[in-house]
């Protein structure tokens, strides 16, 4: 049977997908990015491998997104490389065709995104401020001395939830500090930050932006049904989370592949290969482009970086 592979890879989880010609979800995995995106994708090769029958499932096009997204696309061979608005947007609607709003905080970055009759009309970025990611919830839970999993239905139990400065991570940090130091429960102080995670995000990325229904909210912190709940709360409107709303990235990608496969099927050995990325200075010019170079078993496989076409030392 034919199929296909989506992976999004971020600086903190990689995701990915193996999908039918149906785009019906076969095999997926979701795994910490860890500082290595290659040995993390090795990883989730081998783990989507064994959720297949690889007597009957052959991969016919992959398809990668996230921060990594152009090495790990080298890395795969893969027939699609785009970037995480795309991704996104064509994974969610392949699941709610009407969906006019996507939130989508994960682990380092949080975006918008507004869509009308299925194409992305406006979108925005935080790349800059980790205040309201995932990463800012699970460190101020490590505060707290609680598992950040358990910060939605901690948030629940709540009766005065408190506020919190959470416009950068700093003053929140500061700022739960002093509420634990008058006082305060550790509900009321969780779902404070659920409550500002919420608010921070609607003044920053959602800033200016028209929300209409149906909202979807993705990524690693829509597991928090404390925020989601803030959400709510905040905009006056049902928003709802998928159970595969972390993966919908991947799923936008392994669709995209699926429409433009390759020639001959991926061979899952590419685990036993050895990857390498170095950056090396082109001194041709002023300019001084670093070329990141990305070597499969020693040969060398893609190159990018160069700002002119004098400097390419490979090209595919
Ligand atoms: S790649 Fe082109 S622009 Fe960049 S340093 Fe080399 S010659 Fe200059």
């Amino acid at each position: 049977m034919k199929c296909y592979m989506g992976v999004d890879i971020g600086s903190i989880s990689t995701k990915g997908v193996i999908i039918d010609e149906d785009h019906q979800i076969l095999a997926s995995q979701y795994l910490w990015t860890k500082g290595n995106p290659i040995d993390a994708v090795k990883k989730l090769i081998t783990e989507l491998k064994k959720q297949i029958d690889e007597k009957k499932i052959e991969i016919w096009g992959i398809g990668t997104t996230g921060s990594a997204r152009k090495l790990i696309g080298a890395m795969l061979g893969a027939n699609i490389v785009k970037n995480e608005i795309t991704a996104h947007a064509v994974g969610t609607l392949s699941l709610h065709p009407d969906v006019r709003t996507i939130f989508e905080i994960g682990g380092q970055d949080s975006k918008i995104i507004l869509l009308e009759d299925g194409i992305v009309v406006d979108y925005a970025m935080n790349t800059l401020c980790a205040a309201g990611t995932g990463s800012f919830l699970s460190s101020q839970a490590e505060r707290l001395g609680v598992a950040v999993e358990d910060f939605g239905d901690i948030a629940l139990k709540a009766k005065k939830p408190t506020k919190i400065a959470a416009r950068c991570t700093v003053f929140a940090e500061s700022d739960l500090v002093h509420k634990m130091q008058i006082g305060y429960s550790k509900e009321d102080i969780i779902a404070g930050l659920c409550k500002s995670v919420a608010q921070n995000y609607l003044n920053n990325v959602g800033k200016g932006k028209k929300i209409k229904g149906p909202v979807i909210f993705q990524g690693g912190v829509s597991k928090n049904i404390g925020v989601k709940k803030a959400f709510e709360e905040e905009i006056g409107m049902e928003v709802i989370v998928d159970e595969n709303g972390h993966l919908m990235g991947a799923l936008g990608v392994a669709i995209l592949a699926s429409k433009k496969p390759f020639d001959k099927k991926f061979n899952f050995s590419i685990t036993e290969d050895t990857f390498e990325t170095k950056g090396i200075e082109c001194h041709k010019c002023p300019n001084h482009c670093e070329i990141i170079c990305v070597r499969k078993n020693k040969e060398l496989i893609d190159a990018w970086g160069n700002r002119c076409d004098n400097g390419i030392i490979f090209k595919k």
